[in-house]
């Protein structure tokens, strides 16, 4: 009984510690392809990201948070609902039209949630989770929608396979260059809805392909040589300019300290062959998108809320973006029921430093067709994309220590075969309450 109690206390702690006079603000953003190496805070020296930088100085830099795939859409899948995709189905990337072919409508979102608490919902940028009418952003959640339906778009004015920029379900005619746009639309909704509660998804296509920048960008990159890299860093330039401007509007409006901040890349920079390669870098993590090694899983995950969260500190242990949907929840006093069969965990008190449990998760685990992942601890067991860098031939498993080998390049599965047999059945057990994928992928 007594033990039942303190778990019960435990699980209280966190609404306690979150719950304010004013339900905070959510304000999650998300880059596209957005290379490990390429922020200041992780070291990069060509292309400077102040404002990024400053929400991972402000806030808990988590050098261990994941995304639940290396591919754009699952990932989207998996952090709006805050489940594992695979447990529904939605394994791959979806076609841009069709009914079947998108977000199922048995899931439910995180924002159909906190709408039902009373905040305003709104998505600027890339939705990439159905085009029919039943799953336009609108139906699921989002009072508000700004951006295009698919998995990519023209960065100029123009279409990409038929879609064009839609503000609710009609053509907004858009001419600025798309990331200033959804900057600019990112701001005016802060605008409008600053004297409630809002949960603003701001989902970036930069710096995902095509390549295309405008002329002031490529100019102030000119001693990049490489031609794909000077593109990249005048894209990523623009989404963080983006990203501050925002910032500097809930800055002015005086709402730092009633806004939780979310920032994560989708997914690694894709740079092997077969996937839309931006001149990202990923290192000192190895492979790609679309790969389960660390290069496709691992990103940039930074949670900030000024007075709330300690300010430049670092997160250790796994994190994963399922967890982005808990934590807002608990942060909104919104009580997670089990029916809702969360995969995430409230990362509140493990930022803060309150909780008395060692770390979030037990394990994580993926699944991306053939390729599988099982992180325990410092152990990661992995059947990556046979494609990937110098891993050609059959997907087998590997088995690597990350403590001392974050770059995945010493396979110490014949060394540790009981380790192997351990990760491999937690996996397992894992995947039984997994479903098949709704739509094929292929070994995407
Ligand atoms: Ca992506």
């Amino acid at each position: 009984m007594r033990l039942f109690l303190s778990i019960a206390v435990a699980a209280l702690t966190p609404i306690a510690v979150w719950a304010g006079d004013r339900k905070p603000n959510i304000l999650l953003i998300v880059a596209d392809d957005l290379g490990y190496a390429d922020l200041g805070v992780h070291g990069c020296k060509d292309i400077p990201t102040p404002n990024i930088d400053a929400l991972a100085n402000t806030g808990v830099r988590c050098t261990n948070g994941y995304v639940s795939c290396p591919y754009c859409s699952p990932t989207r899948a998996g952090l709006l609902t805050g489940r594992y995709q695979t447990r529904f189905g939605h394994e791959f990337n979806p076609g841009p039209k069709g009914p079947d072919s998108g977000l199922p409508l048995t899931e439910t979102t995180l924002a159909d949630r906190l709408k039902a608490a009373g905040y305003v919902t709104g998505l600027v940028g890339k939705w990439h989770l159905g085009g029919s009418d039943k799953q336009h952003p609108q139906k699921r959640g989002f009072d508000e929608f700004f951006g295009f339906l698919g998995g990519a778009h023209t960065y100029f004015p123009g279409k990409t396979q038929g879609q064009t920029i839609l503000r609710g379900t009609k053509d907004a005619e858009e001419n600025a260059y798309l990331t200033d746009a959804f900057g600019r639309e990112a701001v005016a909704f802060v605008d409008r809805h600053k004297a409630k509660p809002f949960f603003l998804y701001l989902a970036f296509n930069a710096v995902h392909t095509p390549m295309h920048a405008p002329d002031a960008g490529l100019k102030k990159f000119a001693t990049i040589k490489d031609g794909q890299r000077q593109i990249y860093a005048a894209m990523l330039s623009a989404m963080d300019d983006a990203i501050g401007k925002v910032m500097d509007k809930l800055q002015a409006e005086k709402l730092e300290s009633d806004t939780l901040v979310f920032f994560i890349s989708d997914n690694g920079g894709p740079t092997m062959q077969g996937t839309t390669i931006n001149g990202s870098v990923n290192t000192p993590l190895r492979g790609s998108k679309r790969t389960t090694l660390e290069g496709g899983i691992r990103v940039p995950f930074f949670v900030s809320w000024k007075g709330r969260l300690p300010a430049g500190k670092t997160y250790d242990r796994p994190v994963i973006a399922l967890d982005i949907s808990a934590t807002a929840l608990a942060a909104a006093g919104v009580e997670v029921k089990p029916e809702w069969k969360l995969d995430g965990v409230n990362l509140g008190p493990f930022l803060s430093g309150e909780s008395s449990r060692s770390q979030p998760h037990d394990a994580l685990y993926w699944r991306f067709g053939a390729q599988m992942a099982v992180r325990q601890g410092d152990w990661k067991l992995v059947k990556y994309d046979p494609n990937a860098d110098d891993a050609k031939g059959p997907l087998v498993a590997r088995l690597y220590n990350l403590a001392d080998d974050v770059g995945e390049k010493n396979d110490l599965a014949s060394k540790e075969p009981e380790k192997v047999k351990e990760l491999q059945a937690a996996w397992d057990k894992w995947n039984k309450d997994n479903v098949a994928p709704l739509w094929g992928g292929g070994k995407k």
